[in-house]
C-alpha cells in the first residue's frame, strides 16, 4: 500500500473502520481508473462509435481479469448489480431447468438472506429444501450434505465463507461429490473473492457469485460465474450479456471490479498472512483479557480478517453503538439483519442461546488496518464491555 491512498483513507474515514465484511472502502487507486468512465469515455458500449467501442473494449477487458483470476472463461461470467442478483439468478435459473429432474434442494441453514429467501420463494412454489446445521464450530460437514441427498435432488447451495462468523466451508469437497453425483452446484464466493484463492477449477461448481464492494471495489456490481456460459435469460429487454442480462451496461462498475481484481492479484498473498495476524491478535487478547467472552467460528477454518465473538451478559447493540462513539465502526454481524431485534440465524444455527447471539460482535480488518488501529480497539472494547456490564 503507497502512503498516498493510506492518507486519504484515512482522512475520509476519520475512524477506525472494522467492518470490512460488509463493505470494503473502495480502493482510491480502482477509482482513478473509474473516473474517464463517467466522463470523456462515457460511451454505451453497445453503441457503434468510437466511445462505444472504448467502453465495450473496457467491459471485455474487465471480464478476462476476472475470469482468469477465478479459473473460468470470459464466456462464463456476467456481470450483474452485486451478489445478490447473481444468488437470486442462479437459483431461480437451476430450478427452471432442473424443476423436471427433482424438486428437491439442500442448502446450508447459514447461507446469506439473498440465497435463503429465493429458497423460500421456491419453497411456497412446491420445492423442498433441506438446511444442513453447521457444527458448533460453524463448519458444515460434507457427510451431512452426502446424506441429505435423495433421488431427485437437483441443486445445492454453499457458500464458500460465512458472512458473519468468517468459516470457511468445504466446497471443493462438496464440489467434486456433485460433480460425480451430476447435481448441480452453486457457491456464494462473496466473502472470499480477492481475500483467499477461489478457482473454479479447484472448485467444481456450476454458479459461482461475487460482489466487488467486498474486495476494494465499488458498491452495485458483481459478477456471476456460469460453468459454460449457458443458462436462461434473467432480465428481459435487450441483448446485452449475450441476451442473458438486459440493461445498459454500468462501465465505470464494472471496470472498477476489473482493476480491484488486479490489485488483489498482486497484493493478496502477502495481505492475507498479514490480515491473519491482526486477526489472531485480537482472538488471544480479547479471550485473555475480557473473561465474558466467546469466540464464534473454528478458530483456524476462518476468514484471515474475520473475528467474531459473544459477550455473555452484553447487549451485542449497545456494544456496537458505544465503540461507534469511540471511533470505531464494528457491527454485530450481518449488515443486511442491523435494526432486527431477531437474533441471527447463523448463530442459532450453531447452537447459540438467544441471549448470547444478540450480544454479538463482528470484527473484520482490512487492507489499511493497522497494528495502532487494532491496540487502540482493544483498548476500546474492554472498557466498553467493563460499562456495559457494570450497568446491567
Ligand atoms: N452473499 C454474501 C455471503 C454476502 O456477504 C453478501 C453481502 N453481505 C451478499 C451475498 C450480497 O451481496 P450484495 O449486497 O453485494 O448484493
Amino acid at each position: 500500500m503507497t502512503i498516498l491512498p493510506a492518507l486519504a483513507y484515512n482522512l475520509l474515514m476519520r475512524c477506525i473502520y472494522l467492518d470490512h465484511a460488509a463493505s470494503t472502502p473502495c480502493d482510491p487507486r480502482v477509482l482513478e481508473v473509474m473516473r474517464p468512465y463517467f466522463f470523456e469515455q462515457s460511451g454505451n458500449a453497445s453503441s457503434p462509435y468510437k466511445q462505444g467501442r472504448q467502453a465495450r473494449k473496457a467491459l471485455e477487458e474487465a471480464r478476462e481479469i476476472l475470469a482468469a483470476f477465478i479459473g473460468a472463461l470470459p464466456g462464463e461470467i456476467i456481470f450483474t448489480s452485486g451478489a445478490s442478483e447473481s444468488n437470486n439468478h442462479a437459483i431461480f435459473s437451476m430450478a427452471r431447468a432442473l424443476k423436471d429432474k427433482g424438486q428437491h434442494i439442500i442448502a446450508s441453514a447459514i447461507e446469506h438472506h439473498s440465497v435463503l429467501e429465493p429458497l423460500r420463494q421456491l419453497e411456497r412454489d412446491g420445492f423442498q429444501v433441506t438446511y444442513v446445521k453447521p457444527g458448533a464450530d460453524g463448519i458444515i460437514a460434507y457427510e451431512d450434505i452426502k446424506s441429505a441427498v435423495r433421488s431427485d435432488t437437483a441443486f445445492v447451495c454453499l457458500a464458500h465463507a460465512n458472512n458473519e462468523i468468517g468459516t470457511v466451508q468445504p466446497v471443493k469437497q462438496v464440489g467434486r461429490w456433485c460433480r460425480e453425483q451430476g447435481i448441480s452446484f452453486l457457491v456464494d464466493a462473496t466473502q472470499t473473492v480477492g481475500h483467499i484463492p477461489v478457482d473454479v477449477k479447484n472448485i467444481p461448481c456450476d454458479f459461482l457469485s461475487l460482489s466487488a464492494h467486498k474486495f476494494y471495489g465499488p458498491q452495485g456490481v458483481g459478477a456471476l460465474y456460469i460453468r459454460g456460459g449457458k443458462c436462461s435469460a434473467f432480465i428481459l429487454g435487450g441483448d446485452q450479456e449475450r441476451g442473458h442480462r438486459a440493461g445498459t451496461y454500468n462501465i465505470p462498475g464494472i471496470v472498477g471490479l476489473g482493476e480491484a481484481i488486479k490489485l488483489c492479484r498482486s497484493e493478496m498473498s502477502e495481505e492475507a498472512p498479514r490480515e491473519t495476524v491482526l486477526r489472531d491478535k485480537i482472538i488471544d487478547s480479547v479471550l485473555k483479557n475480557i473473561p465474558s467472552a466467546v469466540l464464534n467460528g473454528n478458530r483456524e477454518k476462518r476468514l484471515p480478517n474475520n473475528v467474531h465473538f459473544s459477550f455473555e451478559g452484553i447487549n451485542g447493540e449497545e456494544l456496537v453503538s458505544a465503540l461507534d462513539l469511540a471511533g470505531v465502526a464494528v457491527s454485530m454481524g450481518s449488515a443486511c439483519t442491523w435494526g432486527q431485534l431477531e437474533p441471527s440465524h447463523v448463530l442459532k444455527a450453531i447452537g447459540l442461546t438467544d441471549r448470547m447471539a444478540l450480544g454479538s460482535l463482528r470484527i473484520t480488518t482490512g487492507r489499511w488496518t493497522t497494528d495502532d488501529d487494532i491496540v487502540y480497539f482493544l483498548e476500546q472494547l474492554k472498557l466498553k464491555v467493563n460499562q456495559l456490564n457494570t450497568r446491567h
